[in-house]
């Protein structure tokens, strides 16, 4: 097709350097700002802005919110505080009795800026000091004696270096934008970009730069941000048509007696969530479409059961199944869930772990190769190069936050085309899963098994914990089993290993001492981990200290007490996952939380939020609200790059619109061969090509 763009014109990618206003010195500042070409310096977006609109006089002064006052310097003065400081005030005053002064402190050449009889605004948060208003360090515009209209602006704050600063940016922004804005392509279609009521890509700009006021400002900066989720979600589009649709997969279907064998299998009966995701496994596997899903649940909520559930009926195909999880520890569990389920099944099933020597290994691969196996369970290593199955049916991964986008691309390259079921580990809010889940379907389990209760989680003070002990004692003698964990210390696990193994000894020769304690860390070989844990499952341990390895899914339904240290350096969903390790019974379980000293309030917030929120969706949410949601779960690592524009929660209103036109754009156009999609179709391979395996768009 003859649908390639005009080359991207040069003037956009020459160096910033070649702008008017530009030298060696300030060009060197701009490249400490990661602006090296004209089009990064367009692209530098405020992070925020004053809003200098709210302009007053100074009788309408109030304390507590940025005004603008416009006025007339009736006095300068520099002198020093007692303690040495230099002091700098400046007295405006708009005709009226009461007057305004500007204070800088330590800044001895602030008076230099200004000449009695001048005309300024100042801009600030003024405080009532005496017998006058006063803001300190102000924001100050100089008035234009003829045409007075400055200081009723919104004056956006750029990301700076120190010897960068906004009067310098701010001409040659203006120079950029009026030379070269028209310049920038216009990737979206006219069609998307009217109906969304979005301005153009040179409005846009001017808006985000130069902002009359801060609707304008939001509207431009409104636009960018549905451009980058729509290259974006047209990314994911792409993906997820080219995994589905061009795809074919075995036909894997559930007669009723498939159905009746394997709930019969479980001990108990599936709740109506489980059911339904069930429900949507079936759908997928009886097509001849790989399934491409996502299973989301709450910590407990029983999505093993689903899995089991997919992987039997796979195999009831006469097709293989592979169960991967993200360590061995989860591994050898989800082993033994099985192991425990099928005990009387003649299901042939392997687990293929690091553990074995390299003759079972050997051995192991061969009888997958020649399909005598059923069913495997492993790691990561099972996407290994050497390992090939015969008749390889379904793909569940527990993916514990650690597969990302790119690995399910690489897990596909093995060369069959199974079904797809991937889990996660904690339940994160719906934009993230549009995101970094964006090419797969979505089933969700909220609801808890039935008589599960809620974990009573209760942060506790220094003194309570002198308290704690005994009750521990106490509960652990009747019977009782409990997880300890000490955090990571973040610079070394090193000394994380220490933590733990000192707070054991602490622990077994003081206050817990004749309870039998066991200590589970990084450092320990996979194969002295699998023996504590099977120790602590046995109930031949009545308490377990460990680091975070306590793998956050292990499974020990007796456990139901969980004490954390320095809960503030864990994030909300890890102490979530914590808790669901003590809420797998019918004895409503206990979390109790510690802290160190030292607590910022975003900390205690989170911590506050945690004790009363109970629900994992709810709590992702906060979560997500509290910390952004980039920090709650890492875009990059999941291959889909850190968005430089949106923002996952505050946004998701506009990610969910792209999100419909992109999947609408992609239904209609898979290819994006049409020569609207053009430009479209190139901002998404530059951005997404190589990352996301884009080969039906490429
Ligand atoms: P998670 O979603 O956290 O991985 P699991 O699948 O490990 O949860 O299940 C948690 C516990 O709940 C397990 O001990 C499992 O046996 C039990 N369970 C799962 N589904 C049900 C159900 N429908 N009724 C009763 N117990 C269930
Ligand atoms: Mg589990």
């Amino acid at each position: 097709m003859s649908s390639e763009p005009p080359a991207p014109t040069n003037l956009l990618t020459q160096p910033v350097q070649f702008l008017k206003g530009v030298g060696p010195a300030r060009a060197e500042r701009l490249h400490r700002l990661n602006i090296t070409t004209a089009c990064d310096l367009l692209f530098h977006f405020p992070r925020a802005y004053e809003d200098l609109t709210d302009v007053r006089p100074v009788a309408g002064l109030e304390e507590g919110k940025i005004q603008t006052v416009r006025g007339e310097v009736v006095e300068i003065d520099g002198r020093q505080l007692g303690n040495g400081q230099p002091v700098v005030t400046v007295v405006l005053s708009d005709g009226g009795k009461v007057c305004l002064e500007g204070v800088w402190f330590g800044r001895t050449h602030a008076a230099r800026r200004f000449r009695y009889g001048q005309r300024v605004a100042f801009s600030g948060k003024p405080k009532w000091y005496r017998d006058r208003w006063q803001m300190t360090s102000p924001r100050v515009q100089y008035l234009d004696a003829t045409t007075d209209d400055g200081g009723n602006s919104v004056v956006p704050v750029y990301p700076l270096t120190e010897d960068l600063r906004a009067e310098h940016l701010r001409p040659l922004l203006r120079r950029a934008v009026d030379c070269l804005g028209d310049l920038v392509p216009e990737i979206l279609p006219d069609e998307v970009r009217v109906r969304r009521a979005l301005p153009g890509v040179r409005s846009a700009l001017e808006q985000v730069h130069f902002p009359a006021n801060l609707a304008e400002a939001r509207a431009g900066r409104r636009r960018f941000v549905y451009e980058e989720f729509l290259v974006l979600q047209i990314a994911l589009a792409v993906r997820r048509r080219d995994l589905r649709d061009r795809r074919r997969a075995p036909v894997l279907p559930v007669t009723p007696q498939i159905d009746a064998h394997i709930r019969r299998l479980f001990p108990f009966a599936l709740t109506e969530d489980q059911d339904r995701a069930v429900a949507d496994v079936c759908d997928d596997l009886a097509g001849d479409r790989p399934m491409q899903r996502l299973l989301q649940a709450d910590v407990g909520a029983g999505k093993t059961a689903v899995a089991v559930y997919a992987l039997l009926v796979t195999v009831a195909n006469r097709h293989q199944a592979a169960l991967m999880a993200p360590t061995e520890v989860l591994a050898r569990q989800h082993w033994d869930t099985l192991e425990g389920y099928l005990a009387r099944s003649r299901v042939r099933r392997l687990l293929l772990t690091g553990g074995l020597t390299a003759r079972e290994r050997r051995e192991a691969l061969a009888a997958l190769q020649a399909g005598e196996i059923d069913l495997v369970v492993g790691t990561q290593a099972l996407v290994s190069e050497d390992v090939q199955f015969a008749r390889l049916g379904l793909v569940v991964i527990d993916e514990q936050h650690k597969f990302g986008v790119n690995q399910r691309a690489r897990i596909r390259r093995l060369g069959v085309d199974p079904h797809y079921l991937v889990m996660t580990a904690t339940p994160i809010p719906r934009t993230v899963a549009l995101t970094v889940f964006g090419d797969l379907d979505c089933s969700t389990i909220r609801q808890l098994p039935p008589g599960r209760q809620p974990v009573k989680t209760r942060w506790l003070t220094e003194k309570q914990r002198a308290r704690l002990y005994p009750y521990l004692c106490e509960q652990l003698r009747q019977g009782r089993q409990a997880f300890l964990v000490c955090p990571l210390v973040e610079e070394s696990e090193g000394l994380d290993v220490k933590a733990a193994e000192q707070t054991y000894a602490e622990l077994s020769e003081g206050p817990l001492r004749g309870l039998r304690l066991g200590l589970l860390h990084g450092r320990m070989d996979e194969a002295a981990k699998a023996e504590v844990m099977e120790r602590f499952r046995d109930r031949q341990l009545d308490l377990l200290v460990s680091t975070l390895v306590v793998e956050v899914g292990v499974d020990v339904p007796n456990a139901t007490l969980m004490v954390v240290e320095h809960a503030e350096r864990f994030g909300l969903s890890q102490l979530h996952q914590l808790r669901g390790r003590v809420s797998r019974g019918s004895v409503a379980g206990e979390c109790y939380l510690f802290t160190g000293p030292t607590l910022t309030d975003e900390t205690r917030e989170r911590l506050r939020v945690f004790t009363r929120l109970s629900d994992g969706f709810d709590l992702a949410e906060e979560d997500a609200r509290l910390r952004g949601a980039g920090e709650f779960f890492g875009t990059r690592q999941h291959g889909v790059g850190d968005l430089r524009f949106g923002d996952l929660i505050a946004d998701r209103g506009l990610l969910e619109d792209a999100r419909r036109d992109a999947f609408a754009v992609v239904a209609a156009d898979a290819g994006l061969k049409r020569p609207e999609h053009a430009l479209l179709r190139q901002a998404v391979l530059e951005r997404y090509g190589r990352t996301l395996d884009l080969a039906e768009i490429g």
